[in-house]
This record gives C-alpha cells, sequence and structure tokens, in this order.
C-alpha cells in the first residue's frame, strides 16, 4: 500500500515525488519514458538548467530522488479504479498498486504537422512554442504552419522575434476579411497554397516547396496543429475537462475526484518544463496537507 502513486515521469511527476519524498510520504512513480520533448535537443527558459538536453534533465532529476522512498518503475498504468477513499491502478503486467491518493502527470502528444520531409527538422527548425524555441530563432525567416484559425495567432505571436513571419495555411483558406487585414497590417505574409515537401541542409529547414513549384525560403517553421492528453486515465476516472482538453484543475492541482490530483502539461495552465515542475510541488504540497489532515487525532 502506497501514500501516493504518480503517474508520469517527466518533469510535473518527478518534482511531486521528490516533495513528497521529503515528506517521507511512500510513493511509486510509474513511467514510460516517452517525453513531450523528446524531440528537442535543448530545454530552454528553465533558471540555471537554460539549454540543458532534456534527457540530462531528467536524468539529473531522477539521481535527486535516490535518497527518497522513491519507487521508481518503469512501467504503464492502463487502468486505475477508486473505491472508496482507495484508489487501485493497475499496470501492463497487471499488477495492482493500492494508494490514498494519485497524482497523474501524465503530459501531452503533440499532433506534428505531417509534412513530407520535415522528421530531420523535428525539434532542430520544427517547433511547437515560440517561448521555448523562438530566441534561438530570432531574425529569421520564419513560418507559421495551421489549418485553422489557431495559426493566426501564432504567426503575429512569431513578430516578437522576427520580422519576417509568412502564415502557411497548406491548401486551406478559413481567413476572413478581418483576419486578413490584421495579418496585413502586422506585416505577416499569407500563403494558402498547399505545400509539396520541406527541404533543408542536416536538420535545418531551408525552404518550402509549394505544389504550385513556388518555393519560399524559411529557416524554421512553427506549428499550431493540436495536441493530444497522453493518457486516457482521467477520463477513466471521470475527470472534468477544460475546452481545451486539458484536465481541469484548482489552486493546488486538484480536479474534481477527491484524492485525485494533476499536474504538468495534462492540466490546465501554461506549457513549459518549469511550470510543470511547479505545479508537481504545489500537487505534492497539497497532497501531503491531504494526508496530515486524514491521520490528525
Ligand atoms: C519539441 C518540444 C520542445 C519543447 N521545448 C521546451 C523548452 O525548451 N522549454 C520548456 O520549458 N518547455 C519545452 N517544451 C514543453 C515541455 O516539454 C513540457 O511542458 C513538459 O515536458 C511537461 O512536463 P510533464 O511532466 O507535464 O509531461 P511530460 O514531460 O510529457 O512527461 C509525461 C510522462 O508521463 C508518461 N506517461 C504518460 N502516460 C503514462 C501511463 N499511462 N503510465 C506511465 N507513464 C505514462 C509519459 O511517457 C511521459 O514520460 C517542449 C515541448 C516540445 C514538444
Amino acid at each position: 500500500m502506497y501514500d501516493v502513486l504518480i503517474v508520469g515521469g517527466g518533469p510535473a511527476g518527478l518534482s511531486a515525488a521528490m516533495l513528497l519524498g521529503r515528506c517521507m510520504r511512500k510513493v511509486a512513480l510509474f513511467d514510460t519514458g516517452v517525453y513531450r520533448n523528446s524531440y528537442s535537443h535543448a530545454m530552454n527558459g528553465f533558471i540555471t538548467r537554460d539549454g540543458t538536453p532534456p534527457q540530462e534533465f531528467l536524468q539529473l532529476a531522477r539521481e535527486d530522488l535516490v535518497k527518497y522512498e522513491v519507487a521508481f518503475k518503469q512501467k504503464r498504468i492502463m487502468k486505475i479504479t477508486k473505491e472508496g477513499d482507495m484508489f487501485q491502478a493497475y499496470d501492463e503486467d497487471e499488477q495492482v498498486y493500492l494508494s490514498r491518493k494519485v497524482l497523474l502527470a501524465t503530459g501531452l502528444c503533440d499532433r506534428w504537422p505531417k509534412l513530407e520531409g520535415a522528421e530531420p527538422f523535428y525539434g532542430t527548425s520544427i517547433h511547437h512554442c515560440p517561448y521555448c524555441d523562438g530566441f534561438e530563432s530570432k531574425n529569421k525567416p520564419l513560418a507559421a504552419y495551421g489549418l485553422d484559425r489557431k495559426a493566426i495567432g501564432l504567426s503575429l505571436s512569431l513578430k516578437t522575434w522576427s520580422s519576417d513571419v509568412m502564415l502557411f495555411t497548406d491548401g486551406t483558406n478559413k481567413l476572413t476579411r478581418e483576419d486578413r487585414d490584421l495579418l496585413a497590417r502586422n506585416k505577416v505574409d499569407i500563403c494558402t497554397t498547399a505545400i509539396e515537401r520541406l527541404e533543408g541542409e542536416g536538420t535545418e529547414l531551408k525552404r518550402i516547396v509549394l505544389k504550385n513549384g513556388t518555393v519560399e525560403n524559411r529557416e524554421a517553421l512553427f506549428f499550431a496543429t493540436g495536441s493530444d492528453q497522453h493518457s486516457d486515465l482521467a477520463r477513466q476516472l471521470n475527470c472534468d475537462f477544460t475546452s481545451k482538453g486539458v484536465v481541469k484543475t484548482y489552486k493546488h492541482q486538484q480536479t474534481n475526484v477527491p484524492g485525485l490530483y494533476v499536474a504538468g502539461d495534462a492540466a490546465r495552465d501554461m506549457q513549459l518544463v518549469i511550470v510543470a515542475a511547479a505545479e508537481g510541488t504545489k500537487a505534492g504540497v497539497a497532497i501531503n496537507m491531504e494526508l496530515q489532515q486524514e491521520f490528525r487525532c
């Protein structure tokens, strides 16, 4: 019997594990090792760790946990049920784990644009987040890619990092007259022609070749094509979700299900490593306080 089961060993889960380990709670942490930023070579914007490779960051975090009573299990949790105040989690080998509290830190998966020739550029010159990789792409000719209206906001945001931004809608045309006027006023060029393929040198994007034969020179592409929950455990447990597809959480990462917490990208709020880590810590404190209350005479 564990005090807490943490599902997901990214920044959110590891950070919660440290806090709960320091509270001498008995914790099991499950992880399958498929992190959202696994395509990335550098984790930017985390104070003291700016530019650290994501795998190195996770390894350092796991080393920090060695001295605490955190059982690290490289297993996928397939199902979680709740009976009374008790949670039961089932791993891929049908082993069952019991606990008083559960933290889901299972993250999101990105829908990477499926463009011919794109694979070598993922994570080096194709990105989804300007806050993560905008600085490294500053002053370059940039592409904003998306099939729906989310790409409009992305293209305008990219103007912070480069004056040369072009919006690619890849054969779709959902732009209104107002959208076009807004983009024109902000000097964002628009290309609605379908894309044939991407070309570059090594991992560096250089050109976007269109179906009509035109070539646009672009050195980084940012996409707004959406993301999905990495795991359906929150749905299994009947969590409320926001309209953006993330779990609705409260001040300290609580959900509508008593005893169940969600932290990191799977929950609402900004999707950055430092935010995920902070949410993990917040959830850890709240879980510990709940356990303290329950054991108080
Ligand atoms: C390409 C890319 C680059 C990025 N660059 C940056 C950057 O430079 N700076 C920055 O701050 N942010 C960056 N981000 C965002 C950052 O990756 C996320 O905000 C962060 O990883 C969220 O942490 P998390 O712990 O919530 O989820 P994750 O890191 O995704 O970890 C979730 C873990 O849970 C595991 N898991 C899921 N379901 C189960 C299950 N059923 N059983 C067991 N384990 C499970 C997953 O396999 C995964 O290991 C980037 C994202 C991408 C896609």
